[in-house]
């Protein structure tokens, strides 16, 4: 049955490769962007996450195209590393802003149809670092260990209402959030990869497409690593 999917951020790196991935599966997908061209396919609307009138204009534009959103993931992220002593309040906020309340904004809008419909699939997009921690990711990490404590929630919240609301927590993944890092901090984050190779945005993917499907619908408030063995342990 084709659903109807929207995926924040989907315009580029680990968001495109999760629509496109819908979108092969013969889904309605929707991706949300800051202005960019929209990807070949899909069908794009404008929307900062970190504002809550554009999220509910996103929304209603989406509806409009393809009807109510049956499938949310929240893969809109950011990154501002910097040492704790040199992190600001500002940048702390920016990020968990975006990362954290950000998701805030698109559940709370996207379930208010999926209650009317009993029927909703809501995938965060976490990280590895969310429950590793990660030197100069004070910001970063807690925001993404935010969306565990989401997920879990709206997973009891909401859970009898026949939505799910999983978290995917991807290890290094191969895109331009990657491609900055140093050589030096990618020889190091790739020796502790037990997998011995750094990850592709399609692998990401694939765990989400079955997260959103029929057959895991009595998967709840799961974590679910994609990160080659990375965060083994936690
Ligand atoms: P990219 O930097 O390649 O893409 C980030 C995406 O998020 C872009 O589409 C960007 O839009 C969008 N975005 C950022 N801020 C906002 C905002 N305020 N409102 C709407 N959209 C926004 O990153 P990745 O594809 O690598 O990452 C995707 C997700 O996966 C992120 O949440 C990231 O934290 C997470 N992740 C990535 C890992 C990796 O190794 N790459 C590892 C673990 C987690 P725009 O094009 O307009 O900037």
């Amino acid at each position: 049955m084709a659903r109807s999917v929207l995926v924040t951020g989907g315009n580029r790196g680990i968001g495109l490769a999760i629509a496109q991935a819908f979108a092969a599966q013969g889904d309605k997908v929707a991706i949300t962007h800051r202005g960019s061209a929209v990807p070949e396919g899909l069908f794009g609307v404008k929307c900062d996450v970190t504002d809550a009138e554009q999220v509910d204009l996103a929304f209603a534009e989406v509806e409009a195209h393809q009807g109510p959103v049956e499938v949310l993931v929240s893969n809109a992220g950011i990154t501002d590393d910097t040492l704790l002593m040199r992190m600001t309040e500002e940048q702390f906020t920016r990020v968990v802003d975006a990362n954290l309340t950000g998701a805030f904004r698109v559940t709370k809008r996207a379930t208010r149809n999926m209650l009317k419909a009993r029927f909703g699939r809501i995938i965060y997009i976490s990280s590895v670092v969310a429950l590793n921690g990660g030197p100069g990711q004070v910001n970063y990490a807690a925001s993404k260990a935010g969306l565990i404590g989401v997920a879990r929630s709206i997973a009891r919240e909401l859970g009898s209402r026949n939505i799910t609301a999983n978290v995917i927590t991807p290890g290094f993944i191969e895109t331009d959030m990657t491609a900055v890092l140093s050589e030096d901090v990618k020889g190091k984050a790739l020796a502790q990869i037990p997998s011995g190779r750094f990850g592709a945005a399609a692998e990401i993917a694939a765990a989400v497409t079955f997260l959103a499907s029929d057959g895991a619908a009595y998967v709840n408030g799961a974590v679910l690593p994609v990160d080659g063995g990375l965060g083994m342990g936690h």
